[in-house]
């Protein structure tokens, strides 16, 4: 097939916060070069982003507090160029649940001290980030997936191809085929987000993951309400912990208030769960249903879903970053920090430290992983890395249970960062290697529905996956090639079904697999995958690793306008 090819300068892969940021800072660093007349002048450099959603900011979801510091850096006049931001947080509360109370905590956990950050809605954010970057001369391409890293000689990366359109569900070509393109470049940043399908690929190939921690991923489920009153102000941040968790269930809530009497409420359930029948959008549900959630609730309206996948791993779970010819950045590598729910100001710094990097590259002409690793000693360099190393043994420590865990939060914050987790670091399991067998949890037959037999769709405070899934806007082609890949379906019948009991039913939380009839009497898998809200927890927790993501038909997926 024949395919055309694209000479870009650097390409960035995947339009949210870190490749904008890097993108914006890239151009003003090559301008104020330029404009100073020293040294060679870099003319004409091309910089791409490709973006997988419909739109930049079309598959953007976080809570999301900001601490502002990423974003004054980068544009500190965003509040006069006005930058789209909900309220600046006014209030902030700390609650613990038990299955009918809601004890307020006197003190508020240190890292969760929101005073002078904002409330954003992150779709709307990183669509004016796009603006920004189109006007200084950025070329964007919405509907791009990246779909394949290139390769040259010794695994130097030289670009990305994007995905195909007009592929059916046979794999043929149809009358509006058009094949990818080759997007050629001397440095590709890869900026993908959480569990990105080309990093996870890129990790393994390159072992970049060679003496780090697995990376342990949470996933957060997501409404926006319209509520009747003022009953819960723009600016107040509230935090919960406890139900509907068990103790042995990383998890925590947040409410936070926009504008518009407009409620942004999640749920987040640690992707290193025990009980093989969790279902984080049921856990989402019951945490609706407790009396203090369900009163604030009351009268309003559900008008938004989303979910997401988080990188938790913080520090040492993040891989080498660099190589020939590429950079990894934002969640993609881990930026986040999960002590203070908090990865956009991180991210954005991400980009701007992978800016300085390539704008290094450009100046020397030389591309090779010995000028991209200073990338790495940027980070370290930076703010990014005192603060996320102070955290660095945060999710390690609920491996040992809430209370451990958050004794173990309380003691690093004293300890800069040491405590617990630094007597757990031989322990190297992946987040889905915690989910336990059926029979280990004393699952069988009947009870095998148990966890969640109290819970009802209500369809006015809770809801099934399909009627939040409608509220998420999805939308995929459905004649094209299912974007799961299941490597071989004969395990979900079998050793799946009697080990874990399909959890792939449970963990997604727009309903995209479904076991069902085969009509010979049989069970088999059937995968909705129009359902996908591209949240990659299926990638991140199938048991037995069999379940590959792959980019679909480029503009499918959600649409989290305002969220
Ligand atoms: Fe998330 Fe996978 Fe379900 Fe898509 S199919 S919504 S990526 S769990």
């Amino acid at each position: 097939m024949e395919r055309e090819s694209l000479e870009m300068d650097v390409v960035f892969v995947g339009a949210g916060p870190a490749s904008l940021s890097g993108a914006l800072h890239l151009t003003r660093l090559i301008e104020q070069h330029n404009a100073k007349g020293e040294g060679k002048k870099l003319d004409e450099v091309q910089i791409a982003v490709i973006e997988k959603g419909s739109s930049v900011g079309a598959h953007n979801l976080s809570g999301a507090v900001m601490d502002p510091k990423g974003l004054a850096e980068l544009i500190p006049d965003f509040l006069a160029k006005g930058a789209p931001l909900e309220s600046e947080v006014k209030e902030d509360h700390f609650l613990y649940l038990t299955k009918s109370r809601a004890i307020r905590s006197p003190i508020n956990p240190p890292p969760l001290n929101n005073h002078g950050y904002y409330i954003v809605s992150l779709n709307r954010l990183t669509a004016w980030l796009g603006e920004q970057c189109e006007a200084a001369g950025v070329n964007i391409f919405p509907e791009f997936p990246g779909a394949e890293m290139l390769y040259g000689e010794n695994d130097r990366v030289v670009g990305v191809r994007t995905g195909d359109k007009g592929i059916d569900k046979e794999g043929k070509p149809k009358a509006n085929f058009e094949p990818g393109v080759d997007l050629l470049a001397k440095v590709t940043v890869v900026g993908e987000g959480v569990r990105g399908s080309l990093t996870k690929k890129l990790v393994q190939r390159l072992g970049l993951d060679a003496g780090r921690e697995p990376q342990v991923y949470s996933l957060g489920v997501k409404e926006l309400w319209e509520l009747p009153d003022d009953r819960y102000p723009a600016g107040r941040v509230t935090h919960t912990l406890g139900f509907p968790s068990d103790q042995w269930t990383y998890g925590g809530g947040w409410i936070y208030g926009m504008q518009n009497r407009v409620l942004n409420i999640g749920y987040v359930t640690g992707l290193d769960y025990r009980d093989p029948l969790i279902d984080p959008h049921a856990e989402f549900q019951k945490y609706k249903s407790h009396p203090f959630i369900a009163k604030l609730l009351s009268g309003g309206k559900m008008i938004r879903y989303g979910a997401k996948a988080i990188a938790a791993g913080g520090w040492h779970a993040m891989p080498r970053m660099y190589g020939d010819g590429f950079l990894i950045i934002g969640d993609s590598a881990g930026f986040l920090n999960a002590a203070r729910l908090k990865g956009i100001h991180s991210a954005i710094k991400s980009g701007m430290l992978a800016a300085g990097t390539i704008f290094e590259a450009l100046v020397a002409g030389d591309y090779s992983a010995k000028t991209l690793e200073n990338f790495e000693r940027r980070v370290h360099e930076s703010w990014v890395a005192p603060e996320l190393r102070r955290y660095r043994n945060f999710h390690a420590g609920f491996r040992h249970g809430r209370w451990l865990g958050m004794a173990n939060a309380g003691l690093q914050y004293i300890t800069g960062g040491r405590a617990w987790g630094i007597l757990d670091r031989d322990r190297q399991e992946a987040g889905h290697e915690a989910m336990q067998k059926l029979s280990a949890y004393g699952y069988h037959g009947d009870n095998i529905s148990q966890r969640y037999q109290d819970l009802r769709f209500d369809g006015q405070l809770t809801f099934n996956k399909v009627t939040d899934v409608y509220h998420a806007a999805v939308a995929h082609d459905e004649d094209q090639p299912a974007h799961l890949h299941v490597l071989d379906t004969n395990i979900c019948s079998t050793r799946c079904a009697e080990e874990y009991g399909n959890p792939c039913q449970r963990f997604c939380p727009a309903a995209v697999y479904e076991m069902t009839d085969n009509g010979k009497g049989a069970r088999q898998l059937q995968i909705n995958f129009s359902n996908c809200v591209h949240c990659k927890t299926c990638d991140i927790m199938d048991p037995y690793q069999i379940i590959n993501w792959v980019t679909p038909e480029g503009g499918g997926g959600p649409d989290y306008k305002g969220m």
